[in-house]
């Protein structure tokens, strides 16, 4: 029978699911959901049940692990610890805090998880990563337009007469959300998909609508234009609650609607449908985070918010840009866990680039990295140029539970325990405001430890170990210190399994926004930088690269996996190892490829090969490999990536790249 406890789901989804873990003879035997969650209800995806499988999984590593001459070999804690904590030690005398460089992600989520920033503030600072690879540009573009990105409550879509999802596919990633949709479909409300994959969500909806991939704003200048030609803008939002739409009304009057169409390769009749639908609203947009992985993605997103304000659909129940939700993460006391302000000195690598700036660093160089929560050796983008990085440093040290591609070049592997094996909180900044607690349910295999125990092990060895003379329950309470006015403590939270945050339901219903001027900033004054909303285009487009078009004639996506978080399930599951290449249906047919061909994808940066699949009704030359994939089972599709910013500097261009295919034998 087992013993049923309440857990929570770390992984990076919009969703933060609330589980029931079976255990048996202390080992997880069974990940479900908690049907009394508020939000999830007993329903969980596959990378969450999966979980058991990593956490039992005997490919895990179980003990410390240095190379020696390119080989492998056990060691004990003592080893590891100390000759790291020297090495650390000698790179700081000799270069400064600095010559180290902390690669982090957000793999998994969890509140203590941000202690690896306390550790380095501590040591004196560090080179840290900036920007994402995820959302970086939307999260910006948000914080330009409205100061800051946030949603509206889950339950609130039960006012909005249409729903637009665009540029998400929520019955893959976003699953409650998709729940909730086909109820507000039922209840009468519209569903449009806007998306360049006529995806799982496109099949419930009303209105599909195929986009150009990276031409989303030209489709929302075509509604805008449509929307004043019909009278339908919202004046009273536009004249007292924002400032710059002159701007917005000379840029469309730049333009003519055939050339939107033509740009965005939508039908002019569309945009007046769904001027139409914005301009009788409440409609709720939710835009997904694919269609600002170009060097143009902030512009985009800056482009929809603008369609969604100057059309009435924000701060009102209903209604909203839905894109993060960051009133969650910061319902937190992060800055008493982190302690940024011990930090001496700093330098900072964006996401993106921090291969290429690797390699380039002098002042100081860099002579460690230390990598957490993170697999950079497939996620980050142009993945030759990472591995080249990686072996160019003296001295790579990588926390982690499987010999991923990152852990394979590393110089020390610590063995880190899974979340079922440590106590914390877990939460999405991406949807819904619930946070979930926790407990350590089972012990670790071998001597596998939490990542806090090596912080405090080190912290000793290099001279600040009183920083983290705390228990974990303590330094959770730090965190929550903030909510206690709210009633909320950890002790409540332990009891109730889950509690909802202070988070807003409809953000922006006060008219009173974050930004500069206290308005909402159709052109936007924040850091200086040119905040018009622009004619911008790909990277990788017939616009900006002809001659590119002509040689790569397709669009590569790189869509998150339906079975794995990332990177992170692909070695337990054998029907993943291998890439399946998603073509639409034009290539195919110009290739003469058949379903299951074995095929190459190529650019100037790598291949990767793969088998066939052809996808219906997708938009006209697209290509996807899912991300995440690992070196033995075909390799990343990153090895094609560019790693480029995106226009605002703080999100990737995955999105934005050109590749040619051919079967391959
Ligand atoms: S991956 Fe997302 S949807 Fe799946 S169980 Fe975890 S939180 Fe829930």
């Amino acid at each position: 029978m087992g013993n049923i406890v309440k857990s929570a789901c770390p992984l990076n989804c919009w969703d933060s699911c609330g589980f029931n873990v079976t255990i048996e003879d202390g080992n997880i035997k069974r990940v479900e959901g908690d049907p009394h969650h508020p939000i999830t209800k007993g329903k969980i995806c596959g990378r969450g049940r999966m979980l058991e499988a990593r956490t039992n999984s005997d490919q895990r590593i179980t003990h410390p692990l240095k190379k020696v001459d390119g080989e492998f070999h056990p060691i004990s804690w003592k080893q590891a610890l100390d000759e790291i904590a020297e090495k650390l030690s000698e790179i700081k005398k000799a270069y400064g805090p600095t010559a180290v460089f902390h690669s982090h992600d957000y793999a998994n989520s969890g509140l203590l998880v941000n202690l690896d920033k306390r550790f380095f503030n501590n040591y004196g600072g560090v080179t840290e990563v900036i920007g994402s690879l995820c959302w970086g540009s939307g999260i910006e573009a948000q914080k330009w337009d409205f100061g800051d990105s946030y949603s509206h409550a889950p339950e609130d879509i039960f006012n909005s007469k249409h729903i637009v999802i665009w540029g998400r596919n929520v019955a893959r990633t976003n699953m409650h959300l998709y729940e909730y949709l086909q109820k507000a479909k039922a209840a009468g409300a519209t569903l449009t998909v806007i998306d360049p994959i006529y995806n799982a969500t496109a099949k419930i909806a009303d209105r599909y609508i195929s986009v150009k991939p990276g031409m989303d704003s030209f489709l929302a200048l075509g509604i805008m234009k449509e929307i004043l030609r019909l009278q339908l803008e919202d004046r009273l939002f536009i004249k007292n609650y924002s400032v710059g739409f002159e701007d917005v009304e000379d840029l469309l009057a730049s333009i003519s609607l055939e050339e939107l169409s033509q740009f965005a390769e939508v039908p002019i009749e569309v945009f007046t449908d769904l001027a139409k639908i914005y301009g009788n609203g409440p409609t709720m947009t939710y835009l997904g985070l694919g269609m600002q992985r170009y060097e143009n993605g902030g512009n985009t997103i800056r482009t929809i918010d603008a369609l969604i304000a100057m059309s009435g659909n924000v701060g009102v129940p209903g209604g909203g840009a839905n894109y993060g939700n960051l009133q969650v993460g910061q319902s937190f006391n992060i800055e008493s866990l982190t302690m940024p302000h011990r930090r001496q000195e700093s330098r900072q690598f964006t996401m993106m680039k921090q291969a290429e700036e690797v390699l380039k660093a002098n002042e100081p160089p860099i002579k460690m990295i230390v990598v957490t929560c993170g697999n950079p050796l497939t996620q980050v983008p142009d993945t030759n140029l990472v591995k080249q990085a990686f072996e160019s440093v003296e001295t790579v040290v990588v926390l982690e539970q499987y010999m991923t591609d990152t852990a394979a070049v590393a110089d020390y592997i610590l063995p880190v325990k899974t979340s079922f094996e440590v106590e914390d909180i877990y939460y999405a900044s991406m949807y819904h405001g619930y946070m979930n607690y926790s407990a350590a349910l089972v012990e670790a295999p071998g001597e596998a430890q939490s990542d806090l125990w090596i912080w405090t092990e080190l912290s000793k060895r290099l001279g600040f170990g009183e920083v983290f003379d705390f228990t974990r329950e303590e330094f959770l309470e730090m965190g929550l210190a903030d909510l206690n006015v709210h009633g909320i403590s950890l002790s409540k939270l332990k009891q109730e399994h889950h509690l909802l945050l202070p988070v807003k339901k409809v953000p922006w219903e006060d008219k009173v926004f974050k930004t500069p001027s206290g308005k909402y900033e159709f052109t936007a004054s924040r850091l200086d930088q040119e905040g018009k909303i622009s004619l911008s285009y790909p990277r990788e487009s017939s616009v900006n690269n002809p001659v590119l078009v002509e040689k790569y004639p397709y669009t590569l996506l790189s869509l998150h996996p339906m079975r794995s978080n990332h990177s992170q399930h692909y070695h337990l599951i054998a029907g993943l190892q291998q890439n399946r290449v998603e073509v639409s249906e034009d290539v195919a047919l110009e290739k003469n490829l058949s379903e299951n061909d074995r095929v190459r994808v190529y650019n100037d940066r790598g291949q990767v090969i793969g088998h066939v699949k052809i996808m219906k009704r997708a938009h006209p030359k697209t290509i996807n490999i899912d991300e995440g994939n690992w070196s033995q089972f075909g390799g990343t599709v990153n090895l094609l990536t560019s790693n480029e910013p995106s226009d605002n500097g703080l999100g990737s261009i995955l999105y934005d790249c050109l590749v040619n295919i051919e079967k391959w034998s």
